[in-house]
């Protein structure tokens, strides 16, 4: 064995034992919309397809056409061969989606938020920086990334980022505010415009992270940053999730946007994203601002669920979207239970540390605008028997 190979095998034992290892599992997507997994169908409570745009005609329609127009790849980074009319395009329509001056494409909002952040970073040397302590893990990375220091403020906590801001930020040449509009794991939103007006008082920028509320909350599914209009510097969020294709966006200022293209390296240096990735976001722009009816039922899908889970003596924390954590503590537990539902035909992922602090593992149960109350119920009554 090589010496990699066999510091790599002592690696994944100490994740063993500490319990965190974790495999890769194929789930596929039926055209209905469910999950096989062992070949069994399985109600999706789990992926973030939420208006279930990924198996959508007219995108993969769309995605075929551009194909078939523009090729499989754009060839080469944006800034040397890879940026075609059509990316330019699409850039537009996300601005004048988010009602933003301009929008930046970027490959994954991983990559979105691992670049753009440290690129921000490096415009003002020393900016502090101060992040809600449940921001996702791409946003922890970009200012690891920067080498900067962050200050964390407990969770929705704003009281708690006054303190931090006056405190650490005072004599610092710049601020950074690091948030999300909807929480990955828990489902709940913070106070945008008591956020905004905070921002403002400290002479702090304000960046947002939509990748959970784009398409699914706000005018349109315009992003809940619509609702504090000019109040939000950047603005990222994703086409992976209620899109339902691949990559993400940065909708800013010109300013901001000529200067990621100078500066963000994971924009800079990677790939232009190709014909059949944007030909899928194009077709979802054309659906999503009319979806006002899937987004009404999945709010009060969210309801039913967040009822139900009360019902059963289950903690959903403060979510008041499509994400509704069932908390359960123990990282077996839950994992058990999740392990059951599936037995029971639900796909109910279990989230355990290291993505959620220790003593929080949970089912995270994502709502789709394309399931009914029966779904739900169904739901709640395999909880109510596997627990
Ligand atoms: N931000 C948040 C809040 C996320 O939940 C995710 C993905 N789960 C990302 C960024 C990364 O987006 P992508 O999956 O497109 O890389």
């Amino acid at each position: 064995m090589s010496t990699l190979d066999s510091l790599l095998h002592a690696a994944l034992d100490r994740i063993a034992r500490a319990g965190q290892r974790r495999v890769l599992r194929p789930a596929e997507a039926t055209p209905e919309g469910a999950i096989t997994r062992d070949g069994r169908a399985l109600i999706d409570f789990s992926s973030n397809d939420y208006l279930g745009l990924s198996r959508h005609p007219v995108l993969a329609e769309r995605a075929r056409e551009w194909t078939a127009r523009m090729g499989t790849g754009a060839g080469a980074s944006r800034l040397v061969t890879g940026t075609r009319e059509a990316h330019l395009a699409l850039e537009a329509r996300v601005a004048a989606f988010k009602g933003t001056e301009a929008a930046l494409i970027f490959a994954s909002g991983w990559q979105a938020n691992a670049a753009a952040i440290p690129a921000l970073l490096a415009a003002a040397p020393g900016t502090a920086v101060f992040a809600d302590r449940l921001v996702h893990a791409s946003m922890h990375g970009g200012i690891a990334a920067a080498g900067a220091r962050q200050h964390r403020f407990r969770h929705n906590d704003l009281d708690h980022l006054e303190t931090l801001l006056a405190e650490k930020g005072a004599a610092a040449p710049a601020r950074l505010i690091l948030t999300e509009s909807v929480f990955s794991m828990d489902g709940d939103v913070p106070d945008l415009a008591r956020l905004a007006a905070i921002a403002r008082r400290h002479d702090a920028a304000l960046y947002v992270d939509e990748a959970h509320a784009t398409g699914v909350l706000g005018p349109g599914g315009a992003g809940l940053s619509a609702g504090v209009p000019g109040q939000v510097d950047v603005i990222m969020g994703t086409f992976s999730k209620a899109l339902g294709g691949f990559g993400a966006y940065v909708a800013g200022s010109r300013a901001l946007i000529d200067y990621l293209v100078n500066a963000a390296s994971g924009f800079v240096f990677s790939t232009a994203p190709p014909p059949a990735v944007l030909g899928a976001i194009d077709a979802a722009l054309d659906l999503v601002p009319g979806m006002d009816a899937e987004r009404a039922h999945l709010a009060a899908l969210g309801d039913r669920l967040r009822g139900g889970l009360a019902r059963l003596g289950l903690d959903h924390g403060a979510s008041a979207t499509q994400i509704v954590p069932a908390m359960i503590g123990a990282e077996d537990a839950a994992m058990a239970l999740s392990a059951r539902l599936e037995q029971a035909g639900m796909l109910a992922s279990a989230i355990r540390p290291p993505t959620v602090p220790p003593g929080t593992s949970r089912l995270r149960l994502a709502l789709k605008a394309t399931q009914g109350e029966a779904q739900v119920d169904a739901l709640l009554a395999a909880i109510a028997a596997c627990r």
